[in-house]
């Protein structure tokens, strides 16, 4: 019930004919500073969940935020994409699904798709927010660019890193808003502590390199698309997954583009009819779509063109969604 503890709760009393409404204003839990020296017991015993922080494109979207999956595992999180606005969500999935993990300066690791700005916007957001509580630096894994996006972050940030370790703030250490990059080729790129993480190439039209990712933890295998259209590279790694994290564009959706737009699309995203085709190869124990592009048409209908063609488990996820 931590959430009714920001909602303004309207009373409504009915005395003897007279009607009254009384607003009564309960207190936000105060913001704090979380730090720990490591997960706890319950966190390391906890199975591998996976929290979705933002689902969202380019197009400026109400309810999403950019392209963000978490996967949870033994109290670490780590972050494939931090689109815009997915550190806010993080914020808010941290106390609405209780995983300290998700505390921005606890957060350990990201691994980027690719470079494409839905998926990278809050990137300076996830290193520099309350970098200087950080107790250990942020890990960034990526394809070739990502060395040049960290060092112009820096470069931007440079007066605010200087200000802090410059004056009288008591920063532990002043290098701690640096990330550690590692620009990465198709392959595993992490193993650690029961969780394996391997890039692979999918299929973005020109936009290279772009990766899909496998996540294969004790108990469950996860694979995350990134933005490609039908990959058959994909299909092969996908295969046994537990979770399929794919994006998707609505066939009507696309037919309401202009005829480049379209041809654009075609070569670098996976329509839904082409994504029932794949689901019928992979047979995931569960399909869950996300990076929709609906372009107008209304959001379900994209699972139904899924579900013309593929009778397994699928649904259309929402930023801070759990599975
Ligand atoms: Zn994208
Ligand atoms: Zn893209």
């Amino acid at each position: 019930m931590k959430y009714a503890a920001c909602a303004s709760v309207i009373l409504t009393v009915l005395l003897a004919g007279c009607h009254v409404n009384l607003t009564v204003d309960t207190p936000r839990d105060s913001a704090v500073i979380e730090t720990r020296e490591g997960p706890s017991a319950e966190e390391l015993a906890a199975t591998t969940r996976v929290v979705v922080l933002g689902t969202g494109t380019p197009i400026p979207d109400r309810y999403r935020a950019g392209s963000s999956i978490a996967v949870i595992h033994r109290g670490e999180a780590y972050l494939f994409d931090v689109g815009p606005g997915s550190v806010q969500n993080a914020i808010r999935a941290r106390y609405k699904h209780d995983i300290p993990s998700l505390y921005p300066s606890q957060i350990c690791c990201v691994f980027f798709t690719h470079m494409h700005s839905d998926h990278t916007l809050d990137y300076p957001e996830l290193a520099f927010k309350l970098w200087w509580r950080r107790s250990r630096p942020l890990q960034a894994f990526g394809p070739a660019g990502l060395r040049q996006m960290t060092d112009a972050m820096n470069a931007m940030m440079a007066t605010d890193t200087r200000l802090r370790t410059t004056g009288a703030q008591p920063v532990a250490d002043p290098e701690m808003y640096q990330v550690n990059v590692t620009e990465i080729s198709a392959g595993v790129v992490f193993q650690r502590d029961g969780i394996r993480i391997e890039a692979f190439d999918v299929n973005h039209g020109t936009i290279k390199p772009a990766f899909g990712y496998r996540i294969t933890t004790d108990d469950r295998t996860i694979v995350i698309s990134g933005d490609t259209a039908y990959s058959e590279e994909l299909i092969d790694k996908a295969r046994g997954a537990d979770l399929l994290f794919h994006e998707v564009i609505s066939d009507t959706g696309l037919a309401r583009n202009a005829p480049q737009w379209r041809d654009y699309h075609r070569q670098a995203h996976t329509p839904g009819n082409e994504l029932g085709r794949l689901a019928n190869i992979v047979r995931p124990k569960k399909l869950v779509l996300y990076h929709g592009l609906f372009y107008g048409e209304p959001e379900q209908g994209v699972v139904d063109e899924v579900r013309a063609v593929y009778d397994g488990d699928v649904v259309l996820a929402d930023d801070l969604d759990t599975f």
